[in-house]
Order: C-alpha cells, then sequence, then structure tokens
C-alpha cells in the first residue's frame, strides 16, 4: 500500500523542467551537438505550444521559491550569446508569443572575434592547409603526415564528429582536442596567447564566419527591450570557474551583470555557469551577489527542495520533438 501511494505521489508531483538552447541555425559542423536548425526549432516551438506551459525563467524560479511548481511547465534558455540567438530564434519566439531567457557572455558582443573554441575548431579542423608539424607546449613535436591537407574525406571525417560521444577520428581531431582540453581551464589572457600562438601557425586570415559571432551591442539591447525576453548573467570571458580563484570568479560575475544591466536597462538576478562548472566558491559568490538563481548543464527536473544554485536544465537537441521522447520527458 506504501508503495502503491508513494507511486501515486510521484505520477502527480508537478512536472517542470528548463530547456537549453545554444545555436538556431544549420552549420556546417556541430561537433558539440548544439546547434538546433531553425526548422526544428520551429516545431519544438509549436509542440511546447501545444503541449506544455512555457513559462519564464523568473517565474519557474519564483513558483519554486513559493513551493507552488506549475505541472507541465518548461521554460527555455539559451547560452552565450550568438548573434543567430536574434536573428533566428528571437523572430520564432514572438512569432508564438514564447518566452525565453539569454544568458549571455559579454566579452564577445559586438566582437569580431569568436568564443575561443569555435575559433579552434575552425583553425585545427578546416583550414585547407597546415604547416607539417605543430608543438605542444611542453610536449614533442606532431607531425600531421597526411591530414596536413584538408582532403574532402577529412572534411567530411570532421563535419561528422560529434565530439561528445567519439573519440576523435583523426590526426587533427586529437590535436584539436588535446588543444581544447589544454585551454579549457586556462584565464581568458592565458587562452588568447595560445589562440595567437596558433593563429600564427595556422596562417589565419582575419576572416571570421559571421555565423560564428555573438549579438552586436544593437542587437543585445533590443533583445532586452522586448518583454518577452530575460536577459541573464553568463560572465565575462565564458571561464570554467572551478579552476579560478574566488577573486577572479568574483570579477567575471559582477562585470558581466554591470554590462548587462546597462546595455538592456534589465535587472540581472538569473545566471548559467559556463560549461556548467561551478564549485563551493561559486555557489558562495553567486548568494553573496545576490542572484535569485543559478543554473547547471546537469539534466534534472525542477522540482521540490531543488538548490536554487543548482538548477538542472536538458539540453535540446536537432530533432523535432515527437522523436526526442526520452530526453525530452526524461521522467
Ligand atoms: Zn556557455
Amino acid at each position: 500500500m506504501r508503495r502503491l501511494v508513494s507511486a501515486v505521489r510521484r505520477y502527480l508531483a508537478p512536472k517542470a523542467a528548463v530547456l537549453m538552447y545554444h545555436r538556431i541555425c544549420d552549420p556546417e559542423a556541430d561537433i558539440w551537438e548544439i546547434a538546433v536548425s531553425p526548422a526544428n526549432f520551429e516545431q519544438q516551438l509549436q509542440y511546447l505550444k501545444a503541449h506544455h506551459h512555457v513559462i519564464p525563467l523568473q517565474e519557474m524560479v519564483d513558483r519554486l521559491a513559493a513551493n507552488k511548481i506549475k505541472r507541465n511547465s518548461i521554460a527555455i534558455t539559451f547560452d552565450d550569446g550568438y548573434a543567430d540567438n536574434y536573428l533566428q530564434a528571437k523572430p520564432l519566439l514572438e512569432k508564438y508569443g514564447l518566452p525565453a531567457t539569454f544568458f549571455v557572455s559579454s566579452g564577445n558582443i559586438g566582437q569580431e572575434t569568436p568564443f575561443w573554441w569555435d575559433e579552434l575548431e575552425q583553425l585545427i579542423l578546416f583550414t585547407v592547409r597546415l604547416p607539417q608539424t605543430f608543438t605542444l607546449e611542453g610536449q614533442s613535436e606532431i607531425d600531421l603526415k597526411e591530414v596536413q591537407f584538408l582532403s574532402s574525406t577529412l572534411r567530411h571525417k570532421h563535419t561528422s564528429w560529434r565530439a561528445c560521444e567519439e573519440k576523435p577520428p583523426t590526426l587533427r581531431a586529437k590535436l584539436f582536442f588535446k588543444l581544447w582540453q589544454q585551454l579549457k581551464p586556462l584565464t581568458y589572457a592565458e587562452q588568447q596567447e595560445h589562440m595567437q600562438r596558433i593563429r600564427e601557425w595556422a596562417g589565419f586570415t582575419g576572416e571570421t564566419k559571421p555565423e560564428l559571432k555573438s549579438m552586436t551591442l544593437e542587437q543585445l539591447k533590443d533583445l532586452g527591450q522586448n518583454a518577452l525576453f530575460t536577459i541573464g548573467a553568463h560572465t565575462v570571458s565564458h571561464p570554467a570557474l572551478a579552476f579560478h580563484t574566488a577573486d577572479y570568479q568574483r570579477r567575471e560575475l559582477t562585470q558581466n551583470r554591470t554590462f548587462l544591466q546597462e546595455v538592456t536597462g534589465q535587472e540581472v538576478s538569473l545566471l548559467a555557469y559556463p560549461y556548467g562548472n561551478y564549485n563551493e566558491e561559486t555557489l558562495s559568490s553567486v548568494a553573496s551577489l545576490k542572484f535569485k538563481a543559478a543554473f547547471t548543464t546537469e539534466e534534472n527536473r525542477i522540482q521540490k527542495q531543488a538548490n536554487r544554485y543548482r538548477l538542472g536544465r536538458y539540453q535540446v537537441k536537432n530533432l523535432p520533438f515527437q522523436e526526442l521522447s526520452s530526453t525530452f520527458h526524461p521522467w
């Protein structure tokens, strides 16, 4: 009987979740699986509108605090601040009247240079001709041999690579992944020092693919002026916070929030941790800076007694929603 009661309780528990998007576009390569095509995104919005209560993230947070989680509710979020959020996602969200929160890394707003991970991917995986050897700091020379030139087979191997699930399929992909691991925990200044060396080595010509850019200042401002949309914090330079001192973390958090508040005129009180990465010092900084809630990339739904500084989100895949039942309805 007790088992039956707890099963019924579980069934009746309100089901609420936060969805995480990054890019709405159709890129040639999407090794981290963070892009959803505009067509799939529109289908997903139609599905959400028909089957769920799509509520603003702030409302989800307020309801959690009041212990009044709305059954079957969903909040939509975007990380990083790519220009396609403004150009592709915004018009579709407006078309269906659905609210969303955009967590923006402010350091790249209006800049020519893309995020370091996107630039690294372009340089190592897609430069047509690379020098024959590369020397990793403190390690022996790597001979690129036959992958020095980007053949169509090699390009195809790179465009179809899923880095979260598969081992690097080529020597170039191995080099990319090693560098990615090496750069991720560093400070912004250190990352840029490495990137400069890699740009020079790869013979970078100075042209950035427009689809890798972040929003301009005007786009961010315009986004923030629409009542459907909330701007959230995502640090200045997108560091993996747990690898840095408490001071460094605090600077990244406060400077980002000040910038976003000044540009948008909105109070910024929600935060998403870059890479979902944080430690105890992050949690105490976030509390002392009076953020109302902070989000990870751990796939947990929003439920009673959830820690408001460790709220989970579900990364949305590039598929129509009826095919997503296992990931989209994890409960
Ligand atoms: Zn991010």
